[in-house]
């Protein structure tokens, strides 16, 4: 939506607002809808046209046919197109990320999907770190492999060196189109360098002339403490699902950056119809208000944990973040890309295998057996057996995914409880 009314003021006098203060009334006007504080949920298919030459022009601006005026705003058409749920709740997404424009999806993989189709055709070519989720992971290695795109994987925690070596060989299979990221990778933690990547991106460019799209999925630490447009990445990407819904029920996904950019991922979402529906949009904004009081939380509960796991006979690995050495490659990359907070994702590895790592999970009562993350409430699961469990064994194992690797995502409960937890499951072990 064009940022030219009122009701998208960022500052107070000269003092900018915080995305935090912003989440309760940006880009709304109670005045527009009888002066009801919260946005009304705008449950419709589709949009009355004042006349017939404002439904002409609304098409001309959604078709592209036409430039948009510097403070015209785009009429509504057809919820597939547009609807202002979705436009509201993208303008308050863009915040975190300082990006220009943003779009919300059905889900996490259909932002990711739409994303990779607008810049991809055949015959050309993807850089992706690796482990990446596994539903991505699937999509490059499996579906779009099918329409001539191939791929060209390097580890998450490779160097600038090592990043630019694999992009020479990937141009020699074609085109490099898109540095696909995920960072910190899931699950593994391990973090991916942006700046890297945007240097190697550079010379690319002058090399080939072709300018690869670095998108970033930023599910695990954004949009609170990681913002990789800031270090030169395109597009950022978002499953919803996870901390933004943050309430384990829904499913949505985003993706944000230039407003040249998103607009064309724009005209493939409204082709291929991977937009979130109203009621999603309006649960998420509600979410929106609390994220990071929910962030927060959750992450300090999980460095108490992560301590105590650290410290337990029966664990031999803890993949948090905030453990990293300052002095490691990994951790001064943490120091440079992240702002401060480690998030409440993490996995570690049990004493012992698949057989320790099951009877761990199956003893749990409180946090919870299930695959998904960022919720008030913790979850465990099993990468190796579940979420990768697509992955080849040596895939698995080259990229650390162990029978002994289990992921925890902690919750807003108290972190008295879930200690407690923790400490009678591994006793069973
Ligand atoms: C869950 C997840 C996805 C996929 O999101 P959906 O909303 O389930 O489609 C993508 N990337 C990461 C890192 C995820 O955790």
């Amino acid at each position: 939506m064009k940022l030219t009314k009122s009701y998208h003021h960022r500052t107070l006098g000269n003092h900018p607002l915080h995305p935090e203060t912003l989440m309760m009334s940006y880009g709304y006007d109670p005045k527009f809808s009888e002066g009801a504080i919260k946005a009304p949920l705008f449950q419709t298919s589709t949009f009355v046209f004042e006349n017939a030459a404002a439904g002409k022009s609304f098409f001309e601006l959604a078709y592209g046919k036409r430039q948009r005026g510097p403070a015209e705003d785009p009429g509504m058409i057809y919820s597939r197109i547009n609807n202002p749920d979705l436009e509201i709740l993208e303008d308050r997404l863009t915040l975190w990320d300082d990006a220009q424009d943003g779009l919300v999806f059905s889900s996490g993989m259909a932002a990711i999907t739409t994303s990779l189709l607008s810049f991809l055709r055949p015959g050309d070519v993807v850089m992706h770190s690796e482990p990446i989720y596994g539903g991505s992971d699937f999509l490059l290695h499996k579906i779009l492999p099918q329409f001539g795109i191939h791929y060209v994987g390097f580890p998450a925690d490779a160097s600038g060196d090592e990043i630019e070596a694999r992009m020479r060989q990937a141009e020699d299979m074609g085109p490099v189109r898109v540095i696909y990221l995920e960072t910190p990778a899931n699950p593994t933690n391990k973090l991916a360098d942006i700046a890297a990547c945007a240097t190697v991106r550079d010379a690319a460019l002058a090399r080939t002339g072709t300018r690869a799209v670095i998108m970033v999925d930023n599910t695990y630490l954004g949009p609170l403490w990681q913002h990789p447009l800031k270090h030169g990445a395109d597009i950022v990407l978002y499953s919803l699902t996870k901390y933004v819904g943050g309430h384990s029920d829904v499913i949505a996904g985003a993706a944000l950056g230039s407003a040249e950019l998103i607009t064309l991922v724009r005209g493939f979402r409204t082709i291929l119809g991977t937009m979130c529906d109203p009621h999603t949009g309006w649960l998420l904004m509600r979410s929106l208000e609390t994220l990071s009081l929910r962030m927060t939380r959750a992450a300090d509960n999980a460095r108490v944990v992560a301590d105590r796991l650290g410290r337990h006979p029966k664990v031999t690995a803890v993949h948090a973040l905030d453990r990293l050495d300052p002095k490691s490659a990994q951790g001064q990359l943490f120091a440079r890309q992240c702002n401060g907070a480690a998030g409440s994702t993490f996995s570690f590895e049990i004493a012992g295998g698949e057989a320790e790592a099951f009877r761990f999970l199956d003893s749990l009562t409180l946090i919870k057996l299930a695959v998904s993350l960022g919720g008030t409430e913790s979850l465990a699961s099993h990468p190796a057996t579940m979420t990768h469990s697509d992955l080849s064994p040596e895939n698995l194992l080259r990229t650390g995914i162990t029978p002994a690797l289990i992921r925890l995502s902690i919750g807003i409960e108290n972190p008295a409880d879930l200690l407690v937890d923790l400490e009678q499951a591994l006793a069973k072990v």
